[in-house]
């Protein structure tokens, strides 16, 4: 789809909620977007292949900061990780050495952004159950993962299949590549 105008979302309870813009060419799709399979956003979010994706703070409006009921917990020196005090749901990372940026939990999207619209005037029913198709929706280009990271951690056969460029640890710590870590060995 084409840049959007902004997307919204929000945590579970509806008491935090906020909007993204994309006001330059360079905005999107976002290229600030990873899956990271390491323990501590994974204890965080409660899944197993969580993903977030950096915007600039100016793009993100009102401040996350800004809710009364948004919580911050330092889960190491370096980071903070972002949350609803009331419903719990894990909203954001956020690394203080590039404090202009913060990565917001895909999940914390609304569905309408994600999957589009439904469609119930087109719905039809079978044997299957009840389908209604999407309008619109920017699912793909906002979360299609530009790498996957901490693949250490990857569960042979349930989260280490995915296309894209893999690193073991974080980008910084090696180079990417392609095939399952599990097919590594040590030649040596
Ligand atoms: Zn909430
Ligand atoms: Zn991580």
């Amino acid at each position: 789809m084409p840049r959007p105008e902004n997307i919204t979302g929000g945590c579970l309870c509806g008491a935090i909620r906020f909007t993204v813009t994309f006001p330059n060419a360079r905005d999107w799709p976002p290229e600030t977007n990873g899956a990271c399979q390491c323990t501590m956003c994974r204890k965080h979010s409660g899944s197993l292949v969580p993903q977030n994706c950096g915007f600039p703070k100016t793009n993100v409006s009102p401040p996350l900061s800004s809710n009364p009921t948004y919580r911050n917990y330092n889960s190491s020196p370096t980071a903070s990780r972002g949350f609803c005090g009331t419903c719990g749901s894990a909203l954001s990372f956020e690394d203080k050495s590039s404090a202009d940026f913060i990565e917001i939990n895909l999940g914390a999207f609304d569905e309408e952004v994600l999957c589009g619209k439904r469609d119930e005037a087109n719905a039809w029913e079978d044997e299957y159950g009840r389908h209604v198709p999407r309008i619109g929706g920017a699912g793909y280009e906002l979360c299609y993962p530009k790498y996957h990271i901490f693949t250490e951690n990857m569960i042979p056969g349930v989260t280490d299949d995915f296309p894209g460029p893999k690193y073991l640890l974080s980008k910084e710590d090696g180079k990417a590549f392609t095939k399952k870590p599990s097919e590594f060995r040590n030649d040596g």
